[in-house]
C-alpha cells in the first residue's frame, strides 16, 4: 500500500471511556469482524483482560477504509489502529503505541468529563507530535451532557466546541464520520521507500506455538519475508520466518513498506530479544542509524512473593520464567525469609501491575502465593559515604545513616470543586506539597501535589475515592527523588524480628505503624505455653508493645481415660496444623496470621 493512503493512529482515553468498546465498532464497521463473530471489547484477548474488563496489552489491528472523493470517486485507505490501556501503571504501553501513529483519537466519556488520565494520555501524544481529534463518547447515556464537555475539552486543547466530534461506541453513532475524519486530518506517513529498511518495534509478546510474535512499524525501506534481519541494539541477526499483518487475526503477506504496521516471527523464544523500542533492519546493507528508542520500563514498587506451599518453590520460578516471556517489565530475583519460606523479590510498574501477575501466576499455574507489603526504592547514604538502593526493608543497612532519599511523583487529581477540602486534607496527611490548582469548569478542577510514591501505593486510590464519592481521579508520573527522614520498624515476637513485617516509614509515622501492627498481631497469633511479648522498633529503641498471655494447651488431657481412636484423631489434627504453622524462634505462627497481617485491604 503506498504511504500516502495508510494512516496510523491510536484511541487513548481515561480508562472506562470506552476505547476498546470503539475499537469493536470500528472493527465491524469496516467488515474485518462480521456480526456474528463479534464479541465485546474483541482486541482484549487475554482471559485477564476479558474478566476485568481492562485492555493491559496493546493491540493493533488494521481496517480497509474506503472514503469517497468530491468527484464520486471512491478511494480504498488502510487505516491501522492501535488499542492501548488507560491505566497509569500502563503508561509505557501507551507511550511506545504512541510512538507507531502519526494520530490520536483522544476519546472522552460524555457523561464524565476529562479525567486525570485524559491529560496524562493527551500530553504523552502532544508530546509526540500527533494530530488529536477530541471526540466524546457514550452520547447514548441519558446522563450525557456534550455541551459541557465539549466545551472543557475545547478549553483543554483549544478549537470550537462544535468541532468536538459526538459518538457512540455502543449504538455506532458517529463512528463512520469519525473514521473519514481520521483520513481527512491525521497525516500520512512518510518515509524513504528505497532507503535500507529500518521498523520500530513498539511490542513483542510471546506465543506458545509460534515464539516471539514482534510488532513493528515500518519506517523507511521494505521488511520482506525469508531475509535476515538484525536487531541495531544487539547487531543479532534471525532469519524472518514469516511477515504479515493483523486484520484481525495474523495474515501472512510478502512484505511490509513504509509506513505499514505489521508482525514478524523469526522462531527467537524470549521476548527480551525482541526489545520493545529497538530499530530492526536487514542484516545485509542494513541501515546505520537506529531510529530513537522509548525509555525502559524500570519497576517501581517491589514485593516478596512466597508460595504458601514451599515445595512449589521451583514451580513459581518457572511460572516467572514463563510470564517475563510475555512481559518485559517483570523483574525477580531469589529472597529468603525467616518466616515465610524461599520465595522472589519482584519489581513491578505499580500496583496493578502486581496485582495482576500474582493473579496470573495463581490462576494460569495453579499457584497459592502470599505476598508482602510493597516498597519503593530507597537510596541510603552512609556516613561513609557508602550508597545502597534497597528495595527490601530486610536489606536496609547497619550502622550510621547520613541521608535517606525516597522516590516522588507529580500527582494531578481531577476532582468536582465540592471535594477539593476532603482531597486536600488527603494529600497533606500523605506528606504532599501542593503544586497548583486549576478549574477545567466552574465545577471541577485539576489539583497538583508532588509527593512520595511510598504514600500512594498505600490505598491511596481507594481513599482518593471514598472521599470524593468515586468522583475523583488520578494520575502520577515519576519526578525524581527527595531526601526524607525515614526510618525501619521492626517486629519482634520473643525478641526475634519477623523480617515479613519489617517496614520503612516516616519517622512521624512509625509509632501508630508499631501500634497497629503489634495489636493486629496480638489478634492474629494464637497463645503458645508461653509469654509472648510482640514488640516494634526502630533501631535498638522498643516504641510498641503488646503480650500474648501463656497458656496450658493440652488437647489430650481433654480425653483422659477415653478412647484410644479419639485421642489419635486429635493428634492426627494437631500434626495437620503444625503443618502450617511457621516457627519464629520457638514460637508458632499460623500461616493465616502471616497471611492476615500482610493483606493490604
Ligand atoms: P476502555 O477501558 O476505555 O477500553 O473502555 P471499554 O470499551 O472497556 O468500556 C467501558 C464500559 O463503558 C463498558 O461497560 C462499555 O460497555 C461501556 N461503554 C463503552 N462505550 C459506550 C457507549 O458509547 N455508550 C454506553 N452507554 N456505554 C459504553
Ligand atoms: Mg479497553
Amino acid at each position: 500500500t503506498p504511504p500516502e493512503l495508510i494512516r496510523n493512529f491510536c484511541i487513548i482515553a481515561h480508562i472506562d471511556h470506552g476505547k476498546s468498546t470503539l475499537a469493536d465498532r470500528m472493527l465491524q464497521l469496516t467488515g474485518v469482524v462480521d456480526g456474528r463473530a463479534m464479541r465485546a471489547q474483541y482486541l482484549d484477548r487475554m482471559d485477564i483482560e476479558r474478566e476485568r474488563g481492562i485492555t493491559i496489552k496493546s493491540q493493533n489491528v488494521r481496517l480497509p477504509w474506503a472514503v469517497t472523493q468530491p468527484d464520486g470517486s471512491v478511494k480504498e485507505h488502510v487505516l491501522h489502529l492501535i488499542d492501548t490501556p488507560g491505566h497509569v501503571d500502563f503508561t509505557y504501553e501507551v507511550s511506545r503505541s504512541l510512538a507507531a501513529c502519526e494520530g490520536a483519537v483522544l476519546l472522552v466519556d460524555a457523561a464524565q468529563g476529562i479525567e486525570a488520565q485524559t491529560l496524562a494520555n493527551l500530553y504523552l501524544a502532544l508530546e509526540n507530535n500527533l494530530t488529536v481529534i477530541p471526540v466524546l463518547n457514550k452520547i447514548d447515556l441519558p446522563s450525557a451532557q456534550p455541551e459541557r464537555y465539549a466545551e472543557e475539552i475545547a478549553h483543554i486543547i483549544g478549537g470550537n466546541p462544535e468541532d468536538v466530534l459526538r459518538v457512540s461506541g455502543k449504538t455506532g453513532a458517529g463512528v463512520k464520520e469519525l473514521l473519514d475524519k481520521v483520513v481527512a486530518e491525521i497525516p500520512a506517513p512518510v518515509g524513504d521507500p528505497d532507503g535500507p529498511a529500518r521498523a520500530m518495534i513498539f511490542d513483542s509478546v510471546y506465543d506458545i506455538y509460534r515464539g516471539v510474535i514482534t510488532y513493528i512499524r515500518v519506517i523507511d525501506g521494505k521488511i520482506t519475508p525469508r531475509e535476515r534481519i538484525q536487531m541495531m541494539s544487539t547487531r543479532a541477526t534471525h532469519e524472518l520466518l514469516e511477515v504479515g499483518v493483523i486484520s484481525p487475526d495474523p495474515v501472512p503477506t510478502v512484505g511490509l513498506g513504509v509506513g505499514e504496521v505489521g508482525y514478524l516471527i523469526t522462531g527467537v523464544k524470549d521476548v527480551r530479544q525482541s526489545k520493545v523500542g529497538d530499530t530492526v533492519t536487514s542484516a545485509l546493507r542494513g541501515a546505520t542509524e537506529s531510529l530513537g528508542g522509548y525509555r525502559d520500563p524500570r519497576p517501581m514498587v517491589y514485593s516478596g512473593l512466597f508460595p504458601l506451599d514451599g515445595s512449589d518453590y521451583p514451580l513459581l520460578r518457572d511460572a516467572l520464567d514463563k510470564l517475563r516471556l510475555n512481559d518485559a517489565a517483570l523483574t525477580y530475583e531469589p529472597e529468603s525469609s525467616t518466616a515465610l519460606g524461599f520465595g522472589y523479590r519482584c519489581g513491578y510498574l505499580g500496583l496493578l501491575h502486581l496485582e495482576i501477575t500474582r493473579d496470573r501466576l495463581e490462576r494460569e499455574f495453579g499457584l497459592d502465593l502470599i505476598s508482602t507489603a510493597p516498597t519503593v526504592v530507597y537510596t541510603v547514604t552512609m556516613e561513609d559515604r557508602s550508597v545502597h538502593s534497597v528495595t527490601n526493608p530486610s536489606d536496609w543497612p547497619e550502622g550510621k545513616i547520613s541521608d535517606v532519599h525516597e522516590p516522588v511523583v507529580k500527582c494531578t487529581i481531577i476532582t468536582p470543586t465540592d471535594y477539593i477540602g476532603p482531597v486536600m486534607e488527603l494529600c497533606q496527611s500523605r506528606r504532599g506539597v501542593m503544586g497548583g490548582m486549576d478549574y477545567l469548569s466552574e465545577t471541577r478542577v485539576e489539583l497538583r501535589y508532588t509527593m512520595p510514591l511510598a504514600e500512594i501505593i498505600f490505598d491511596f486510590f481507594d481513599s482518593l475515592k471514598s472521599r470524593t464519592r468515586g468522583y475523583a481521579s488520578l494520575d502520577y508520573d515519576e519526578s525524581g527523588t527527595q531526601a526524607s527522614d525515614l526510618v525501619k520498624v521492626d517486629i519482634l515476637l520473643q525478641g526475634e524480628p519477623v523480617d515479613a513485617f519489617s517496614a520503612i516509614v516516616h519517622r512521624d509515622f512509625a509509632y501508630s505503624y508499631g501500634l497497629s501492627m503489634t495489636a493486629k498481631l496480638r489478634e492474629l497469633i494464637p497463645r503458645q505455653q508461653f509469654e509472648v511479648p510482640i514488640q516494634a522498633a526502630v533501631g535498638s529503641r522498643v516504641i510498641a508493645r503488646e503480650t500474648i498471655r501463656a497458656m496450658r494447651k493440652d488437647v489430650l488431657a481433654k480425653c483422659y481415660g477415653g478412647d484410644i481412636t479419639r485421642k489419635r484423631k486429635l493428634l492426627e489434627k494437631q500434626k495437620e496444623g503444625k503443618k502450617r504453622m511457621k516457627m519464629v524462634g520457638r514460637v508458632e505462627v499460623p500461616q493465616e496470621a502471616f497471611i492476615a497481617a500482610l493483606s493490604t485491604d
